[in-house]
């Protein structure tokens, strides 16, 4: 199925339950990351794709010189007092027009300059006076409103690098150039399953002691944002027989398989015991909340993060491990969401492990980045990922982090997002 497979053999790690640093964690998934396969696309279904290849100009852009103006084209230096006019040159095709001395053509914005003239002035700056026009300029330039050839883009230069994400500009850029299709890593494909007897659908009302499935949306969303194409999302009892069958089919046919849930210390916590069986995990627990039981493991190529349950952790762990390793697949050039320090509008109460709590960043009236925490930080409360713009790193400690203190932020959203609190 996959054309290329991970390149490395990686040793096993001795001990799959010794709590890892995030950063530790982070580099353990990085070894079994393999590259995802390029494919052929139109370039009407490339928008934010992943672009495969260094991608070099054929041709100048523009490919002859063309005003910018809509005007008269002109000798620069013609100190003729008014000029004839020899005929109209519109965007579009190419007149048969020779400007001399004496003389001028009527040219319009994006027509190709007619040979001998090496300046348009613009029709603001004209007068006309039978047949002829008169030049109300002081001074024209040579080369003045005209795009010479390749001044947008030259031919043989490097227009967009292996691994650009292609937005709005990317795609203008493809379009012009007449690049269609176009080649772009495949998105990983993306199995998600959330587990637990307590789930109903979002449709049904919860009986005594359930609660409906959170995870399986926010998860599609987040991988959907990440570039993946999820292939298959569904629900799973706390059953070892029917989650082992759907973790076989699952691991058989995905890059990647996530699940959210059981994999605590609790008897009905099955995925992790599941994966020590079908899969070899490389680690179990991560110095970090929210977040701490997050299993990593491999079976072959396929991937395979087992989340908990809780709705914050899940997304906390998607994004500080999953979504680097999924942009790393598709050979991005950018992998990582920008860090930055922000001061902190109030004191932080730090944990035992590093804390991820969630923040809103915003540029102050100096220009400086501040950050205030979203409310209480339970990583059952998914509202206090509700607007929130950064992930503020709370080192582990046991007194207080006073106002203003500097701290390192991973934004994960803009900086316009506003605060609903
Ligand atoms: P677990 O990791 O299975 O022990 O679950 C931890 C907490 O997360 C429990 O309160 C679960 O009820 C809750 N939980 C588990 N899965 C989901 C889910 N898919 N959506 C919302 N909450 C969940
Ligand atoms: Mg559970």
């Amino acid at each position: 199925m996959r054309s290329e497979a991970k390149t490395t053999s990686v040793a096993k790690v001795v001990d799959p339950d010794r709590m890892l640093h995030p950063d530790e964690a982070r580099a353990t998934i990085f070894r079994y990351l393999w590259r995802l396969p390029t494919e052929q696309i139109s370039l009407g279904e490339a928008s934010w794709r992943v672009l495969s290849d260094d991608l070099v100009a054929d041709e100048d852009q523009p490919p002859f010189p063309a005003a910018t103006m809509d005007g008269y084209a002109v000798i620069a230096d013609d100190p003729s007092p008014w000029r004839e006019i020899v005929g109209r040159q519109s965007a579009g095709y190419v007149a048969d027009l020779e400007v001399s001395l004496g003389t001028a053509a009527w040219i319009t914005t994006g027509a190709p300059v007619p040979r001998g003239a090496n300046a348009v002035v613009p029709v603001e700056a004209t007068e006309l006076a039978d047949e002829h026009v008169i030049v109300r300029q002081e001074r024209v330039e040579f080369g003045e409103n005209i795009r010479p050839i390749g001044v947008d883009l030259a031919k043989g230069s490097v227009v967009l690098v292996q691994g650009s994400v292609l937005g709005a500009a990317e795609m203008g850029l493809l379009a012009g150039l007449g690049i269609d299709p176009v080649v772009v890593a495949r998105r990983p494909r993306v199995s998600v399953l959330s587990t637990g007897n307590e789930l109903v659908e979002p449709g049904e009302t919860p009986g005594p002691g359930q609660i409906r499935d959170a995870n399986r949306f926010s998860l599609i969303a987040a991988l959907q944002e990440a570039g993946a194409d999820v292939i298959w999302a569904g629900r799973g009892p706390d059953d070892a027989t029917a989650l082992r069958s759907s973790l076989i089919d699952r691991i058989a046919v995905s890059d990647v398989v996530i699940t959210s849930g059981g994999v605590s210390m609790g008897d009905l916590d099955l995925v992790k015991p599941l994966l020590s069986e079908l899969a070899d995990v490389h680690f179990r627990r991560v110095f970090m909340k929210p977040g701490k039981p997050f299993n990593f493991a491999t079976s072959g190529d396929t991937l395979i993060f087992s989340l908990p349950g809780n709705p914050v952790s899940a997304l906390v762990g998607f994004e500080i491990f999953i979504r680097p390793a999924l942009r790393t697949m598709l050979a991005a050039t950018v992998i990582d969401r920008p860090r930055a320090r922000v001061r902190l509008d109030h004191s932080v109460r730090p944990s035992d492990r590093i804390e991820f709590q969630r923040a809103i960043a915003r540029v102050d009236s100096e220009g400086q980045l501040r950050a205030s925490i979203t409310g209480p930080q339970a990583s059952s409360r998914l509202a206090s990922l509700i607007g929130a713009n950064a992930l503020i790193m709370v080192p582990p400690g046991a007194d207080p982090i006073p106002a203003g203190s500097p701290v390192e932020a991973i934004l994960v959203g803009s900086l316009e997002t506003r605060n609903n609190y």
